[in-house]
């Protein structure tokens, strides 16, 4: 373990888009932030793609079909097909396909994507837990799921049907704020029942499978926003991430990344794909990168200037190297204040 324990950002010579043969991109946070693409997007997407990067949507959201996800994506300004797109209800349904005979009844709460992606599996959607269901599967509803689709679960889980759900992020982000995931709708049932279900979606095995089974990525990259799924998943996966800080991840939370969640690479938005990464060097009882230089001593520091986020990944290599296999507690406040972040 300690080998593979990741110490600092890698560099990279080449371009990610043409170092990695597919990118698996997370959509919010990443690709787009409520109604609207993310500064930069549009157009970086639109070169990888032009040099020959294969680019996929991966998304722990089962509530809109591939089809709709990749609508959303065209109006963007974000050409896509619904085969670019693999949702969480796709992961789901195949997980449930491989335990259940086949043509079996699910009791369904959730969406339209979830319907269909079982469809696909060849199982049959059912809405009561009198309908003799082979498994219960949950997924995000929306806003105007009804209550009682959770007492429907809680009967069929409480009478030992097998229990799935596509994921379990507790969260989930509006326009308005922060609205209950689908993990938040999981813990509904929990609660009712004391059951433990198979969970799908991203950073589980089952998610990063589809994906691959899907796209047929032979070097995959995957890009995201969050360390706890995007990262964390593609480390469980053995293959490489970048992080963007589009989305929720800030300095500080990269700092205290533990190593299931330290990305390969971190850039500021989706422009980090047409680009090399600098390389993070040892220097002394420091790590440089561009014209910064960081260590850990009480507290995390920086010295020189230059790029914000050549000092990023010189304080990530000085903090990831002081916790080892842990978690840095280390203050890196000052330091990220030098640089903006
Ligand atoms: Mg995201």
């Amino acid at each position: 373990m300690s080998q593979s324990v990741r110490t600092r950002p890698e560099g990279s010579g080449q371009a990610l888009s043409e170092a990695y043969d597919t990118a698996l991109l997370d959509l919010d946070g990443v690709v787009y932030a409520g109604g609207h693409a993310i500064t930069h997007a549009v157009e970086s997407l639109a070169t990888a793609r032009e040099g020959g990067m294969h680019l996929a949507y991966v998304t722990n959201n089962a509530l809109r079909t591939p089809d709709a996800v990749a609508a959303h994506l065209t109006e963007l300004g974000i050409p896509a097909a619904a085969d670019d797109v693999i949702t969480s209800a796709q992961a789901v349904s195949r997980l449930i396909a491989e335990q259940v005979p086949a043509g079996s009844r699910v009791l369904v709460i959730g969406g339209e994507g979830l319907r269909v992606a079982l469809r696909e599996r060849g199982l049959e959607p059912v809405e009561s837990a009198d309908d003799d269901p082979a498994a219960v599967v949950q997924g995000f509803g929306g806003p105007d799921l009804p209550w009682g689709r959770f007492a429907e679960a809680s009967y069929a889980v409480a009478r030992g049907v097998p229990w799935f759900a596509s994921n379990t992020d507790l969260t989930i982000p509006s326009g308005r704020g922060i609205a209950p995931g689908n993990g938040a709708a999981v813990e509904v049932v929990r609660i009712a029942t004391g059951a433990e279900p198979q969970v799908a979606g991203k950073p589980l095995p089952p998610m990063h499978r589809e994906t691959i089974l899907r796209t047929g990525a032979q070097r995959p990259l995957v890009v995201g926003d969050r360390l706890d799924t995007d990262i964390e998943g593609a480390f469980n996966g053995g293959v490489d991430s970048l992080l963007v800080l589009t989305g929720v991840t800030d300095g500080a939370q990269l700092l205290a990344a533990p190593p299931q969640h330290r990305p390969t690479y971190v850039d500021a938005d989706l422009r980090g794909l047409l680009s090399g990464q600098p390389e993070v060097v040892a220097e002394g009882a420091g790590f440089r990168c561009g014209g910064w230089t960081a260590t850990a001593g009480e507290r995390l520091e920086l010295d020189g200037d230059g790029e914000a986020l050549d000092g990023l990944r010189a304080l990530c290599a000085a903090a990831w190297t002081a916790a080892g296999e842990g978690a840095c507690a280390l203050d890196g406040g000052k330091a990220l204040a030098r640089l903006g972040l």
